[in-house]
């Protein structure tokens, strides 16, 4: 009888590939903020509406350019701000109706310095600057209130 031999046994290692997982790169999509360059009209500094001709940042206007033409006064009949009455004549059609002596305590005066509104009765004891922000009004404006505020 011969032996039986043993029987080899086999052992299949069975080696799983690691499965390679590829990390998806992401890509940033960059964002530029574009920069909405006002077309030159200053009326959208302020809170308040302003019309006119050739309105500056600070409210001078095509008639009264100089360093201390920095107010805007508010007309009854369009309840906007002007920097002058001649302003007022070139983009409407009617009459300026100045602002009524009995609304003088309310802002009808603007300062195209620092955006701040004040009321007639603020301004005429203002001494020709601003109480906000100290910049120099024409006192020349003065002279001619009448225009805009009822006498
Ligand atoms: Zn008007
Ligand atoms: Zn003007
Ligand atoms: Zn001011």
């Amino acid at each position: 009888m011969p032996p039986t031999d043993p029987e080899a046994d086999d052992s299949a290692a069975a080696t799983d590939a690691a499965a390679a997982t590829d990390a998806a790169a992401a890509t940033d999509s960059g964002t530029d903020a574009d920069v909405d360059a006002n077309a030159g009209a200053g009326e959208d500094r302020f809170d308040v509406p302003v019309r006119g001709v050739d309105v500056d940042p600070e409210t001078r206007c095509a008639h009264y350019r100089s360093d201390v033409d920095v107010v805007a006064f508010r007309f009854a009949c369009c309840d906007a701000y002007f920097p002058c009455f001649r302003c007022h004549a070139e983009t409407t059609a009617h009459d300026a109706v100045p602002w009524p002596r009995d609304r003088f305590d309310e802002p009808a005066v603007l300062c195209g310095a620092c955006g701040e509104t004040l009321a007639p009765t603020a301004y005429l004891a203002a001494d020709d600057a601003c109480p906000a922000c100290g910049a120099a009004f024409n006192p020349g404006c003065r002279a001619h209130h009448d225009r805009y505020f009822e006498a």
